[in-house]
């Protein structure tokens, strides 16, 4: 493989034969720069396409555009580009524009789970607030690539107040993702002041941001920004790295001022057909990840978005690539697999089965070399009863709002809540009850 720091150096210079040293360093100059035509790749990367791959990419690119930052693609090998993890998740394919019958523009209901713009309320008590329209690159497996490009700008201060009065409405959130887009596409100043007054509202716990610039463009991750970001803890950073190619000596240093600011960092990668669909891979990527102090958190399975079906994989893989993770390698390297719930039912998570079996006294378990075990049930226990009166209960939560309610398969489990089923909407024997009736 080539010696990043000379590659990037031949692409700096194919770009603007002048690139210093500190351009290439200067995370907006590749902002400035990103490829976003054929044309340009080519250039860059030294290579041609065949003329009718080519007019089919430009077709591609009408409807799904794209930009890729130079350190990003410095990464991709010339020589072997159409096996490269890294071309694969910048650069169009074809196949983006075959529609599968099972395909959606917004597959997970962002957009219906939003009550008002740029909020998506899901769970009881946290919120997305997408506070950028724009990344420094578009990724090709993007879940919102019915918005990619889009509308290319930054909510001005006025959009995001709606964001920021409808937290301030809702004592239940208390994390808030700060999501997009990328967040870290918004200036120093711009993002101090989302940090500042989402941090001022007092249920707020915790603030989230999800970005892919210690992936794409790690030269983002700049003393000043981390000077700032640590002014706002407890702050907790996820970002997305999905193949072990990614971590290098730019990206660690990133990852390695982040975590230095005491930023808990969090890596959530997709299970993408062709660039990471291998339990060895997977394996390398999240030891890499914990080395660099980077906790792997889920494993997503890859959306049914539109123009992402050669990047599926079928679920079995996943599961496949979790069973050879757990009890191999240390747990904190294991992230959760999950499927996001089309439709909008939020993340679930999939797993291999280890319960064989089970009865009154005793469960059958296996681990992870197939040994199975038995653990016998306590013979005695006293479930505290709870009726939700917290300050009265031994186990001592003296939490003054401990009184959430109850939802979901929680409350069926309940002892203060006497429903006994869920009943799906649309359920056509209670419909014939109703026409009965
Ligand atoms: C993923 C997601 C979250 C956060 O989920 P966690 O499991 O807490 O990380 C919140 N809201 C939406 C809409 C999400 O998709």
């Amino acid at each position: 493989m080539k010696i990043f720091t000379e590659h990037q150096q031949e692409v700096a210079e194919t770009l603007r034969k002048t690139a210093s040293k500190s351009d290439w360093t200067d995370w907006k100059w590749h902002i400035r720069h990103a490829i976003k035509s054929v044309d340009d790749f080519e250039r860059v990367l030294g290579v041609t396409f065949p003329e009718k791959r080519k007019r089919i990419f430009e077709r591609t690119l009408r409807k799904f555009p794209m930009a890729v930052t130079p350190y990003y693609l410095s990464l991709i090998d010339p020589d072997d580009y159409e096996n490269d993890p890294i071309f694969h998740q910048s650069f169009p394919s074809a196949d983006e524009l075959s529609i599968g019958r099972y395909d959606m523009t917004d597959p997970l209901h962002e957009d219906e789970d939003s009550p008002v713009p740029g909020i998506t309320h899901r769970y009881p008590d946290r919120v997305l607030f997408h506070v950028s329209n724009v990344c420094s690159m578009y990724c090709r497996h993007c879940t919102r690539k019915r918005k990619v490009g889009d509308v290319d700008s930054v909510p001005s201060r006025a959009d995001l107040e709606q964001g920021l009065e409808y937290i301030r409405n809702t004592p239940q959130i208390r994390d808030v993702l700060l999501s997009g887009g990328d967040p870290l596409m918004l200036s120093d100043e711009k993002l101090d002041w989302i940090l500042t007054k989402v941090g001022e509202i007092e249920h707020v716990d915790v603030i989230r941001i999800g970005t892919r610039m210690p992936v794409v463009l790690p030269y983002r991750i700049t003393e000043d920004l981390v000077e700032m970001l640590k002014k706002h803890h407890p702050l907790w950073i996820n970002t997305h790295f999905n193949h072990p190619r990614e971590l290098t000596a730019s990206s660690r240093k990133a990852l390695r001022r982040l975590a230095d600011a005491g930023i808990p960092l969090g890596n959530q990668s997709v299970l993408l057909s062709g660039v990471n669909d291998c339990q060895r891979l997977i394996k390398t990527l999240n030891q890499k990840l914990v080395k660099n102090r980077v906790r792997p958190y889920y494993l997503y399975q890859c959306d049914l978005s539109e123009g992402l079906t050669h990047f599926r994989t079928p679920i079995g893989k996943g599961i496949e690539i979790i069973e050879s993770l757990r009890g191999h390698t240390s747990g904190f390297a294991v992230p959760t697999y999950v499927v996001d719930a089309p439709g909008g039912g939020g993340k679930i998570p999939v797993m291999p089965n280890y319960i064989v079996s089970w009865g009154p006294n005793k469960v059958v378990l296996r681990n992870y070399e197939g040994v199975i075990t038995t653990y016998n049930e306590p013979e005695s226990y006293e479930p505290n009863y709870c009726d939700r009166e917290c300050a009265n209960c031994n186990l001592q939560l003296k939490e003054e709002d401990a009184e959430e309610k109850a939802i979901g398969i929680e409350k069926l489990l309940s002892d203060w809540d006497d429903t006994t089923s869920l009943t799906p909407e649309n359920n056509e024997r209670l419909d014939r009850r109703d026409d009965a009736a």
